[in-house]
């Protein structure tokens, strides 16, 4: 099969009814009890029903609304599995990644790009499992400047770090936790 097909279920919708998502076609309701699709009548009302023990099912909306609810469902839950790539208005390229995953309570990150103004880099440090705050790093090796993001997701370094130690061209840089 070329198309990738799969069941989702609606918890708004009645009981025993699952949505056939299949690429390329609006999805279809199924009886989840006899696995087949509904039936849909038009009397005054709109009826939807099991062929196969004619059990009525309403839903909240009109069926042709709640297949257009139901494939909004079906692509917000395929995107979220997408990746963001972030693109930098200025125009800077990353030249470099790598990531450390030797440590095994820690998580570093650094990001090595090529900005108008010359090589900056980025250092991210985490603690694995936790959600507290990370810290973030920049370099800027044009201004041999150490920079820290300092917000409710990144802390000053001196929060996590003993020391941050940065050697440039002609000068060095510490960021060091003060001994109380
Ligand atoms: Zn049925």
């Amino acid at each position: 099969m070329n198309s990738e097909s799969k069941f989702l279920i609606v918890e708004t919708d009645p009981e025993d009814i699952m949505w056939l998502l299949v690429t390329g076609a609006p999805p279809r309701a199924y009886c989840k009890k006899h696995t087949v699709p509904l039936e849909i009548a038009y009397d005054i009302f709109e009826v939807t029903f099991c062929p196969v023990d004619k059990k009525e099912f309403s839903f909240t909306n009109e069926y042709s609304i709640q297949q257009r609810l139901v494939e909004h469902l079906g692509n917000r839950e395929a995107l979220s599995k997408l990746k963001f790539v972030r693109l930098d208005s200025e125009g800077s390229r990353v030249i470099a990644r790598e990531s450390v995953d030797l440590l095994e309570e820690w998580w570093i990150e650094a990001k090595a790009s090529d900005t108008s103004s010359g090589v900056q880099l980025m250092v991210q440090i985490g603690k694995r499992n936790e959600s507290g705050k990370k810290v973030q790093l920049f370099v800027d090796t044009p201004r041999q400047r150490l920079g820290f993001d300092f917000s409710d997701k990144d802390t000053h370094p001196a929060g996590k770090l003993a020391e941050v130690v940065v050697t440039f061209k002609d000068s060095v840089t510490i960021i060091k936790a003060k001994d109380n």
